[in-house]
């Protein structure tokens, strides 16, 4: 079949919206219509060619959308369910798998990196009949797309699939992050680094937690008004005054648990350094994979600090997304107010320009008809 997709097919440029060919799903996988895709940090790193992908690819990876088709083999699901992409797949075979860890699956990470489907191939073919990857399984800035059956999780009905698009990446990122990685406990000091669409999750679940004081911390202070209603205590614009010795005199020493949540250097060195003894300093932000950074290594031992690093929260996606999909029907984790904006697929390149500005406060999310 034919669909539209935002392609690229080079690093430092724009995506290419281009008319492909799309391969019906073959064995354990399904076709699916996309509504929703979130633009995420993850997206603009690809473009920027700051982590290792195969080009060329359809990128984006937070996506809800409708069954239409599966292939032989599939079971749990069904045409017409309404689902959401799960960019993890898991063998059930490898180390990580057998210790209960498949968010960290190493029996795929050739199909995950190269951007293939599980059997090393692709779907995806454009007007010279030349191979398109999947992004992540997913190619989610596409109109339709072919996943893997395991990457596939059903949703009920009545949740508006302009919000669960969110729950492909963002909301497990930084609630898992929250629960799964730092274990916040009630009355724990908290400070997060950098209001993206993860560290507004990071923030939200820290404040279903119970954590108090509640500091957010961000270089645009468009961004401080979310953050409270999140249920940040404190804003910082660490943009206009050294966050570490305000978040001193805020809790009168240092975090028990600081997380940086944007994958920037400068932002890591303030996080650790706001981080009290017996602290803990968590990154789940994605740095470009080469970046380096220079911390004192005294404190560690001195302080008693832990550094500890979190991909996708460590969540069991077919397990936890169910549990935080009903958050979001009670109206806990508010992502009504993280949707801020909808955009056409055209518009795509602009959003992306948008992202590297910083003029983007929430989640901006790609419409299909
Ligand atoms: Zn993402
Ligand atoms: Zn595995």
């Amino acid at each position: 079949m034919k669909i539209r997709a935002a392609v690229l097919r080079e690093f430092n440029k724009p995506l290419s919206i281009e008319d492909l060919e799309l391969e019906p799903p073959k064995e354990k996988e399904v076709l699916i219509k996309y509504l929703y895709t979130g633009f995420c940090h993850t997206d603009l790193h690809q473009m920027l060619g700051e982590v290792n992908i195969g080009l060329p690819q359809v990128i984006g990876h937070e996506t809800a959308g409708v069954v239409e088709a599966v292939g032989p083999g599939v079971k749990k699901i069904h045409k017409g369910d309404h689902v959401i992409s799960d960019f993890i797949v898991s063998c059930g075979k490898c180390p990580e798998c057998l210790k209960g860890m498949g968010h960290m699956c190493s029996g795929y990470l050739d199909a995950f990196v190269q951007g293939t489907m599980l059997d090393g191939t692709s779907r995806l073919k454009d007007k010279n009949g030349d191979m398109v990857k999947h992004g992540l399984y997913v190619s989610g800035f596409s109109t339709h797309g072919v996943m893997p059956e395991d990457g596939v999780i059903p949703i009920r009905k009545d949740m508006p699939l302009d919000q669960a698009c969110l729950m492909a990446c963002c909301v497990p990122t930084g609630w898992g992050t929250v629960t799964n990685i730092a274990n916040v406990q009630p009355g724990d000091s908290v400070v997060v680094y950098g209001l993206g669409g993860v560290g507004l999750n990071v923030l939200r679940a820290a404040a279903l937690r119970q954590a108090n004081p509640l500091i957010a911390v961000d270089i645009e202070d468009a961004r401080e008004e979310i953050a409270k209603d999140f249920g940040a205590t404190h804003f910082i614009n660490n943009a206009k005054e050294d966050p570490v010795p305000r978040v001193k005199e805020i809790l009168g020493h240092g975090a028990d648990i600081v997380f940086e949540a944007i994958g920037d250097p400068g932002a890591i060195i303030q996080a650790y350094w706001s981080t009290g003894k017996l602290g803990k300093l968590v990154i789940s932000g994605v740095t470009p994979q080469d970046e380096t950074t220079n911390l004192p290594l005294f404190r560690l031992p001195v302080h008693q600090l832990t550094i500890m690093g979190g991909l996708y929260g460590g969540i069991r996606p077919h397990t936890d997304i169910p549990k935080l999909i009903e958050l979001t029907m009670k109206g806990d984790l508010k992502l009504d107010k993280l949707v801020t904006k909808k955009f056409r697929l055209e518009e795509i390149n602009d959003v992306a320009e948008a992202m590297i500005k910083r003029q983007i406060t929430g989640r901006w999310v790609c419409e299909f008809d």
